[in-house]
């Protein structure tokens, strides 16, 4: 339980109005690099699927890639990938995606990431930013109006690549597998949160937490979004991401048994660090290997994985097929913010209010007046199953009269009356 001091602000402005549905300028990228790593064994290395295994517009998702620049063999390894997620998620709109073949540094594979959009109608979380992919299925309509929902680049110029369905040789790169990967990012996994000059933020283009974020906590179960213990642009936040970092969700817990480890080196990689699992705990050659931060010579993964799958359902996604076997039924839960009165009401001094949600969700507390002005800005509180999170609110700070509590950013609002006494 953390306790949160009183932050009385003069402001007099109103809350804001709703909020307008935004679209990320650009992907958030995720850059595969050529490894080092050892080939695993031959037994380790498998054939790719031949084709999709549902039908995904009715039982899948359709995807539409816009193809540049590909070899036929090299498109034919990206559509195979493409297939294989067409059956683990479900949407009933397109996920469009733009794939380019073109040069690119020579020590990067590949590089893929979604389009974001916040605060659309249906968006569970306010403020929070969502795949284009996830954003649509959750909206049942085409957010972008056929814009591309995921951006992808792989690299021509690189020799090593093994494009056919076979399994690769030990001392080949296999596309299938990158994309796969790729195409993962693509869909959600992948985080905000970022270290620069030994100073941690959150968001910072676009401006903001991903779905993701609101899933990443330290060992001890804090949320890395906990503005009082790490604040945006801290030492404390940087701290946290170069150290242990976990994911946690119902889905994960439930393939799991509890959170799952993520890539957090003790110095941070960009493009690497926090948006993979970590590579130890999910080696080559491991069913869950897919979102680890490299990629070995020889290395295939033909299938997300349970976890990888979890993840996904996590983040938002209906799971199809595989996936949906795999990680099972998830008990129904209803998204639902409480607000409790723990001090007295009237109140003279401090008060408590304590926060509870059943799903991790951002909100935004403030304490408004009859007039509908702000007195007090708690800022934005991750709510995390499971645990609360305490508002103290110092009456005697205030004037007599009647206060509203409000917490935003669930899926209703929910406001709490309180007097203050002299
Ligand atoms: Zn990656």
């Amino acid at each position: 339980m953390t306790r949160r001091a009183l932050a009385v602000l003069l402001a007099l402005a109103a809350l804001p109005a709703s909020a307008q549905v935004e679209r990320s300028d650009g992907p958030a990228w995720c850059r595969l690099p050529v490894s080092t790593w050892a080939a695993p064994s031959a037994a380790a290395r498998v054939a790719r699927p031949v084709a999709p295994d549902c039908d995904p517009a009715t039982e899948g998702v359709r995807f539409e890639v816009s193809y540049t620049g590909f070899p036929p063999e090299a498109e034919g390894a990206f559509q195979a990938a493409v297939d294989t997620w067409a059956c683990r998620v479900r949407s009933d709109q397109v996920v469009r995606v733009s794939a380019t073949w073109e040069p690119l540094a020579a020590t990067t594979l590949g590089s893929a990431g979604p389009f974001l959009y916040r605060n659309f109608g249906a968006a569970p979380t306010r403020d929070v930013w969502y795949p284009a992919a996830l954003a649509d299925a959750l909206s049942g309509r085409d957010l972008g109006d056929g814009e591309a929902d995921i951006e992808a680049l792989f690299n021509s110029d690189f020799d090593d690549w093994h494009l056919g369905p076979g399994p690769p040789p030990p001392d080949l790169y296999d596309l299938y597998t990158v994309v796969l990967h790729e195409l993962g990012h693509g869909l959600g996994l992948i985080g905000s949160l970022e270290v620069e000059g030994g100073l941690g933020f959150v968001g910072r283009e676009p401006e903001g937490a991903f779905t993701y974020d609101l899933h990443t906590q330290t060992p001890a179960g804090v949320s890395l979004l906990d503005s009082d213990v790490f604040p945006d642009g801290s030492a404390a936040l940087a701290s946290a991401l170069q150290a242990e970092v976990r994911f946690v969700g119902r889905a994960v817990e439930q393939v799991a048994g509890r959170s799952v480890a993520l890539y957090a080196p003790p110095r941070w990689v960009q493009g690497g660090s926090y948006s993979h699992l970590d590579e130890e705990t999910f080696a080559a050659g491991t069913p869950d290997g897919l979102m680890t931060p490299f990629i070995a010579r020889g290395e295939t993964v033909a299938e997300p994985g349970k976890v990888v799958c979890a993840m996904i359902a996590d983040v938002g996604w209906t799971l199809a097929g595989r996936c949906a076997e795999q990680v099972g039924e998830l008990p129904a839960v209803e998204p639902r913010v409480v607000a409790t009165r723990r001090g007295p009401n009237p109140t003279t001094g401090r008060t408590t209010v304590t926060l509870t949600s059943q799903e991790p969700v951002s909100v935004r507390v403030a304490l408004v007046d009859v007039l509908g002005r702000r007195v007090a800005d708690f800022g934005r509180i991750v709510l995390v199953s499971g645990r609360t999170e305490d508002v103290v609110i110092d009456g005697g700070a205030l004037a007599s009269g009647v206060y509203v509590l409000t917490v935003l950013g669930g899926p209703e609002p929910v406001t709490l009356p309180l007097a203050v006494v002299r």
